[in-house]
């Protein structure tokens, strides 16, 4: 089975693809001018913002980035596009020939194309609405190539995909649209827009069923583009598969070649790697880790702040913790500083404690109290009998959180408490040796 995608993305921009309508939610048909009506004589002016979006994508993707792009005319007749045909790219876009890694396998990327949304049609009963708010407004497709064979590989693709999306910058709130490409034998069979993975994973095992009971039965499988229906889950026959013939691609001559070269553009910083290199002499896996900072941008920056304090593992237990139970949109530092606190000292962590430090409460963790004496004796016996960790300490000082957390939580003393008394008698090793 072979599986291809065209992915769309919405850009982020402040203003259209073309114009300079504002894409920010409104009544509808208000942000709208007599380019994106596409009214005769108007003429399009690209928007750099959306271009450095796009060359960001194209080059997380591994794209080979075209110096000079440029723009092709699609040409169809329907109620949503008044000028009768689509800006969008080809030959000319933007970047080419690219991957993206899915565990050991690598899909290949066709091409990362810039293009205009057409409007938005409203289906009101017998009515048919048109809201022009959207004409014009960016996206890029991402065209793989047909090298997804499997419900999980897709899953994953859209997954990875999400995540570099993200780590770009490039909110993408709303879910994927997509068409999915499905070829169970030769024949290719295109399911077009469809929305959020779920409904692209119930397309495609509707029509791995569809295609492999025809073959079964000796039928032809027509090659076309089929809607998918929700609510049947389902997909339908829309019209018959049509050829780049037929659209009459021709060059959008109203926009000149453009160069890219010296265009400012985000470097993505990749989930998985950032996982990485987190989890490195840890206990926690890299795995576990990208889950956590995949879901939430926010999580990385406050696993960071907090490294310095407290082990991964306590930390990442405490997020997971106020993910179950916490009631704010975002865990404030101190809440997750006191949870990982009672976490390192032993102590259940129930919903009760997690609202009484969101209201502002102290955490209830009693620690002991050892005289200053009976604490370096603690400290000099642990240190005594655990040389390995000790040399491991002189060469990756990073290793001290490992050491004091071992000291703090058998003992139930603070983290804070141990490093103090902790850290000059590190020192006077270090400057015996
Ligand atoms: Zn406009």
């Amino acid at each position: 089975m072979k599986i291809g995608l065209e992915v769309h993305v919405a850009l982020p921009t402040k203003t259209k693809l073309f114009c300079s309508c504002s894409m920010e939610a409104a009544e509808p048909n208000s942000c709208i001018c007599p380019i994106c009506m596409g009214f005769p004589g108007s003429k399009p002016m690209l928007n750099k913002a959306a271009v450095e979006s796009a060359l960001g994508i194209a080059n997380a993707l591994h794209c080979s980035i075209k110096k000079e792009m440029s723009f092709v005319r699609k040409v169809y007749f329907y109620p949503d596009l008044p000028k009768s045909y689509q800006i969008t790219q080809m030959e000319g876009s933007i970047g080419s020939g690219g991957y993206l890694e899915i565990g050991d396998k690598r899909v290949r990327i066709r091409r990362v194309q810039i293009e205009e949304d057409p409007a938005q049609l409203i289906r009101d009963g017998a009515l048919t609405l048109i809201d022009f708010n959207r004409s014009g407004t960016p996206l890029v497709e991402i065209v793989t190539e047909p090298d997804i064979s499997s419900e999980e590989e897709m899953r994953s693709f859209i997954g990875s995909l999400r995540s570099i999306l993200y780590y770009l910058g490039v909110d993408i709130n709303k879910e994927i649209k997509a068409d999915v490409n499905i070829s169970v034998a030769e024949t290719r069979v295109e399911v077009k827009n469809v929305t959020g993975i779920k409904s692209m994973i119930e397309s495609l095992r509707f029509e791995i069923e569809r295609q492999t009971e025809a073959i079964r039965n000796g039928e032809e499988i027509a090659k076309e583009t089929r809607g998918y229906n929700e609510k049947a889950r389902s997909t339908q026959t829309l019209r018959e598969k049509e050829s780049d013939e037929e659209y009459g691609y021709i060059f959008e001559s109203d926009l000149t070649v453009f160069g890219t070269e010296g265009l400012k553009f985000n470097l993505p910083v990749y989930a998985n790697e950032v996982a990485k290199e987190l989890a490195k002499g840890t206990d926690v896996s890299s795995r576990t880790v990208s889950e956590i900072i995949m879901l939430d941008r926010d999580s990385l920056a406050q696993i960071n702040r907090l490294r310095g304090r407290h082990g991964l593992r306590s930390i990442i237990h405490g997020i997971e913790r106020y993910k179950k139970y916490g009631s704010m949109e975002r865990m404030p530092d101190r809440v997750l500083d006191s949870i990982v606190l009672l976490i390192d000292n032993g102590k259940e962590v129930p919903k009760e404690a997690i609202t009484d430090l969101e209201s502002g409460k102290d955490a209830k963790v009693e620690y002991s109290e050892l005289s200053e004496e009976q604490l370096d004796k603690l400290i000099n016996e642990y240190v005594a009998g655990n040389p390995e960790l000790i040399n491991e300490y002189m060469k990756q000082p990073k290793t001290v959180n490992f050491i004091i957390e071992n000291i703090a939580r058998p003992n139930g003393l603070h983290p804070k408490v141990v490093a103090r008394r902790l850290m000059p008698i590190l020192n006077r090793i270090a400057e015996s040796r």
